[in-house]
């Protein structure tokens, strides 16, 4: 197993797979089942003694050190497989209006999608297991620590911090650099979402074309700026995960059992690509 052949054979069952479609049982509409949520994805490998995992949890403002090193979670890892599923073209344009409201196909691919983002990561894990390696998957681990800081501890820190984080994995297996509203931009955009296997298979390393630039694929054009219905990003101050996050729960109670925004990834340059044109080849 190499990553290109993974990526392959990941793209095939993606594509071809009933349960990445919307579905007659939990569809919003009708005419919307049938719909498919992702593209192919694209996968990256990180080394599990890769430096960047050890800078992530020592320095408090990446994440700190509630983030798990990958041996803490599988102490024979060798490698992490970052897995970026790209949502399909009718999920993007269907959330490129109503800044106000995320469209019905866009809040199936938000819920209903990462529920089949984990069962394909489960079933690339199986496709190790059966060759004899082992895994996890931290994202699935009921000891993942998820929590918020509150407004004032957050100062020049992330809001969010989590025993793992499927970003900054990804920055590190090579798949992309952050962007000014802090999605991580791949070879196929932003609009996505992602999954990740730690495993003790011996994998190639993916080279990252950016360095350890986490803001390279980023021109800061300000395009995402323009589309959040709370102003929460700005080209002097970034992102303001507080009011993000306030305007998030408001929609858990509008869409209920559904949730999310997602403006900011839609209708921009980086929706589909990398618009930092010198790392285009
Ligand atoms: S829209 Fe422009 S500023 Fe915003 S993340 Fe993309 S490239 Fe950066
Ligand atoms: S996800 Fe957050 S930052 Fe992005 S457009 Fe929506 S509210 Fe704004």
């Amino acid at each position: 197993m190499n990553i290109e052949t993974l990526q392959s054979k990941l793209a095939k069952y993606v594509l071809a797979s009933p349960g990445n479609a919307i579905q007659a049982d939990w569809a919003l509409r009708e005419e919307i089942v049938g719909t498919p949520m992702f593209d192919a994805p694209i996968v990256g490998c990180a080394s599990a003694d890769d430096p960047l995992f050890a800078r992530i949890k020592a320095e408090d403002k990446i994440l700190g050190e509630t983030f798990r090193l990958p041996n803490d979670w599988l102490p024979s890892a060798k490698s992490i497989i970052s897995i970026f599923y790209p949502f399909s073209e009718q999920m993007r344009k269907s959330n490129w209006d109503n800044l106000g409201v995320p469209s019905d196909e866009w809040l199936h691919g938000r819920i209903e999608g990462h529920e089949f983002i984990h069962a394909t990561d489960r079933l690339v894990e199986s496709w190790l297991r059966d060759e004899g390696f082992e895994t996890c998957i931290p994202a699935l681990e009921p000891s993942l620590i998820i929590h918020k800081r509150e407004p004032e501890e957050a100062v020049g820190r992330p809001m969010f911090v989590s025993s793992w984080s499927e970003r900054h994995v990804a920055f590190t297996a090579g798949l992309g650099t952050f962007g000014l509203s802090a999605h991580l931009i791949t070879r196929v955009g932003k609009a996505g979402r992602f999954g990740s296997i730690i495993t003790n298979t011996p994998l190639e390393p993916t080279p990252r074309p950016y360095g350890d630039d986490p803001y390279a694929y980023c021109t800061r054009c300000g395009a995402c700026t323009k589309r959040c219905p709370v102003d929460a990003l700005s080209l002097e101050h970034g992102k303001d995960f507080q009011t993000c996050w306030v305007y998030m729960e408001e929609t858990k109670i509008r869409f209920k059992p559904r949730y999310g925004c997602g403006k900011c990834q839609h209708l921009v340059p980086c929706e589909t690509g990398i618009p930092n044109k010198r790392f285009v080849a």
